[in-house]
């Protein structure tokens, strides 16, 4: 048996056994690129949520009165165990979901990076001693676990996502209950397997699997459940809605990073090199793919033409194809839904004055592809300027005064991520102040890592992952508010 082979689960993992669906149902996994089958895996439902919950809550009071230095080695051991396999990680990872085996790796490591990080922050769960108002007393706050978690991850990064959660979630003192999307358990199961390799017991961290039909019934188990303390959901704002709604009842706290409509601007003085080099790598990462992906191109309109020269020549270099293969830089998209979607967007531009550069067609044979597009005459109408596409296509649109610039850039209900390009000092730090989203790129494309906060503002989300926040997402703040017991009062006490 190869490696991968080795780490692909059939089973989902609760309480420390790997496990079928209480309906014996399974679900198949497919590969976007061939549209074969790459293995099958448990279609759970509300029951075996359940039960997975009962046993992180059974779960909780050994994992929480752990010190933070024991989580920690546990939680380093299992970052180590996740870098040792990434070529077998990577493989299965580009088999359920697509990206290349290179973008496979990356998105590995930063998944050992997550847990590195909070295996670290661990130990840095700081409270803080205040002095009391009044005499006689002793004002202590203290951080705790808020118990058990539930956390509901999406296929574009299918072992980041899941890591991103687990990590503070468990470095906190939490147990988790996870559910993967349909499209990609393999990658959770995965390092399910390489959690309890690395020592992490049974119970603390659970993965249950589940079809698309199925995840509303384990959704609504997760954010009902009086055990469930906490929901962390990265996914569409949409779903993110429905969910924030069932948490209400129940008051639940919740995490969410949601959808991003995120602009990329171009100012007149921008180095255009740097500018297309960052277009290139932010959107056509992972396929367009990435919640943080530039959707909305503002090119000033004295440099529009070079910048629109210059992306569609490195175009040239974007090798489309199954990620497995040599060579190849940009995967297929996630499913049929999604190369339609592409497709309507497109059309949409097209239908509405929009000049097409390159690409604009699925290409022939199997699997969800679509060639990289790029167009110009993208105005505020199109349905691409609305909504996110989620693909690899570019829409440049143009601006000449910077007072419009910024109205149009924040009139938008999303507010995740902004990438602005400039060499001017003065431009840089007025309009970052004044760009509504928890992210800005400033002359790159690289943005997210794990020792800085991931979040946005308006319906983007709520909370940060990543960073010595993300931990504290996962715990709750106590006030100790302590009075000293001296002679006097134990007299008054005992009267
Ligand atoms: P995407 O459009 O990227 O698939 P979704 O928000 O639809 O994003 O899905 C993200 C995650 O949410 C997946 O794990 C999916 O199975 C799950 N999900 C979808 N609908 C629900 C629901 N009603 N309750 C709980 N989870 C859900």
């Amino acid at each position: 048996m190869t490696s991968t082979e080795l780490l692909q689960q059939s089973c989902a993992y609760i309480d420390g056994q790997w496990v079928q669906a209480e309906s014996g149902e399974r679900l198949a996994v497919t590969n976007p690129a061939t549209l074969e089958e790459v293995g099958t895996v448990p279609d759970m439902g509300q029951q075996d949520a359940r039960r997975a919950i009962d046993a992180a809550q059974r779960a909780f009071p050994k994992w929480s009165s752990k010190t933070a230095k024991e989580r920690e080695q546990v939680l380093k051991e299992w970052a180590r165990l996740i870098r040792l396999n990434a070529p077998a990680l990577a493989a299965l990872l580009t088999q359920e979901q697509g990206k290349p085996l290179l973008e496979a790796r990356n998105e590995v490591m930063f998944a050992a990076s997550f847990v590195e990080w909070f295996a670290e922050e661990a130990k840095r769960t700081y409270g803080e001693v205040i002095p009391p108002a009044h005499a006689g007393m002793r004002f202590m706050v203290q951080k705790e676990p808020v118990g058990v978690c539930a956390g509901i991850t999406p296929w574009n990064l299918p072992s980041a996502m899941v890591t991103r959660k687990a990590a503070p979630a468990l470095a906190a003192g939490c147990t988790m209950v996870l559910k993967p999307a349909e499209h990609t358990p393999l990658s959770a199961l995965a390092l399910a397997a390489l959690a309890e390799q690395a020592g992490i017991p049974p119970g603390v961290f659970n993965v249950i699997t589940s079809s698309r039909k199925n995840a509303a019934e384990i959704g609504a188990e997760l954010t009902s459940n009086p055990n469930v303390a906490k929901v962390s959901f990265t996914g569409s704002t949409q779903v993110g809605k429905i969910l924030i709604g069932q948490c209400a009842e129940s008051v639940k706290r919740v995490s969410m990073e949601l959808g991003g409509n995120s602009p990329f601007i171009v100012l007149q003085d921008a180095d255009l090199k740097t500018a297309i080099q960052a277009a290139l790598f932010a959107k056509f990462r992972n396929a367009g793919q990435t919640c943080i992906a530039p959707n909305r191109f503002f090119v000033h309109e004295a440099v529009s033409h070079d910048f629109v020269q210059g992306l569609s020549k490195a175009m040239e270099g974007l090798k489309w194809g199954d990620g497995a293969r040599d060579g190849v830089n940009l995967g297929p998209l996630i499913s049929a839904q999604a190369v339609e979607k592409v497709e309507r967007h497109v059309n949409d531009a097209l239908n509405k004055g929009a000049a097409l550069v390159c690409g604009g067609e699925r290409p022939e044979g199997p699997g969800y592809f679509y060639k990289p597009t790029l167009l110009t005459g993208v105005t505020p109408e199109m349905l691409m300027t609305q909504e996110e596409t989620f693909g690899p296509v570019v829409g440049v649109g143009v601006f000449s005064r910077e007072e419009d610039l910024l109205k149009q850039v924040n009139n938008t209900r999303m507010g995740l991520a902004a990438y602005l390009f400039s060499s001017s000092a003065a431009r840089i730090q007025r309009l970052s102040g004044h760009l509504e989203a928890g992210i800005v790129g400033v002359n790159t494309g690289l943005i997210a890592t794990e020792v800085a906060p991931f979040g946005g503002y308006k319906e983007s989300g709520l909370g940060r992952e990543g960073a010595r926040q993300g931990i504290d997402e996962f715990m709750e703040t106590k006030f100790i508010c302590e009075a000293f017991v001296d002679e006097g009062n134990e007299a008054e006490v005992s009267a």
